[in-house]
């Protein structure tokens, strides 16, 4: 039965874009949707009180002061933002608080007062954007066990990279059995696979993520998704920057048209949804 009912659930494909922060323009998130909205769903990783960090799109001066760039002192962004979540084309996740990078690591790795900024950065953008926020992706895909403590705290769900390491997660029977799972899969698939469906850890669910960058070939892309297709995964998740994006045209092409393709292909096995979603149904 179990067998016959994931034969014909289809893919669920989240889009996740980072770095969306204070000196994001709306036009830098356009050039790279623009004519896809009835494509895909994206979901924005935002940065609520951008502050010496080192996220992509950021003036390099702003690591050298202790200023904070608040995502709502940007007008024309925020306008843009509330109009495509109430189009329902656009999600909301918290991508930290400040994005700060630390001497001994990123924000929610080695920064302190972590639950605070978790329940603070989400409420704020909620207000700010009318939006539900309910997942967090980690400045970095960087995690400790503080960092996770804080996220699970506050009820929310987390997109990460490969996995994560034992000692990064609260002890638990749930942590240890989550991490067992994704270290053997690793084992067995290799590097370059991502684990097909989300790990429940008791407290909250953690969804792996493929990511694009220049380093990555879209082909290799193209492959983990037509792998995750065979294998009747509950999900793919492709995370990317849509700034580093911007710098690349070539890039941006292929990740354009991987999209296209995959509605145009694949209409009737996937379904583009946001990160919410994805954790909002209990099936993956
Ligand atoms: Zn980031």
């Amino acid at each position: 039965m179990t067998r016959v009912s994931r034969r014909m659930q289809r893919l669920r494909f989240v889009v996740r874009d980072d770095d969306v922060h204070y000196f994001t323009r709306a036009e830098h998130l356009e050039a790279v949707y623009g004519g896809l909205w009835d494509v895909v769903r994206v979901s924005f990783g935002v940065i609520p009180f951008y502050c010496r960090g080192d996220a992509h799109g950021a003036p390099s001066w702003t690591r050298n002061t202790d200023e904070v760039f608040a995502l709502g002192a940007n007008d024309d962004l925020v306008s843009y933002l509330r109009d495509k979540v109430r189009m329902t084309e656009v999600g909301i996740a918290l991508h930290g608080y400040h994005h700060r990078l630390y001497r001994s690591g990123p924000e929610f790795a080695a920064g302190e007062d972590l639950a605070r900024k978790v329940q603070h950065g989400r409420r704020y953008l909620e207000q700010l954007l009318d939006a539900d926020v309910s997942v967090f992706v980690p400045p970095h895909n960087s995690l400790s066990s503080a960092g996770a403590r804080a996220v699970a705290r506050a009820r929310m769900n987390i997109l990460l990279g490969r996995g994560f390491w034992l000692w990064e997660r609260p002890v638990s029977l749930r942590s240890a059995w989550g991490f067992a799972r994704l270290a053997s899969f690793a084992a067995l698939r290799g590097v370059h696979r991502r684990y097909p469906v989300p790990v429940d850890l008791g407290t909250h669910r953690e969804a792996p993520c493929y990511s694009l960058t220049p380093r990555v070939s879209p082909a290799d892309i193209a492959a983990a998704f037509q792998w995750a297709l065979g294998r009747k995964a509950a999900y793919f998740c492709l995370a990317t920057h849509y700034f580093e994006l911007l710098q690349h045209p070539t890039l941006l092409a292929a990740y354009r048209d991987f999209l296209i393709s995959v509605r145009d292909e694949f209409a009737d096995r996937v379904s583009f949804v946001t990160a919410e979603e994805l954790f909002r149904s209990r099936s993956v």
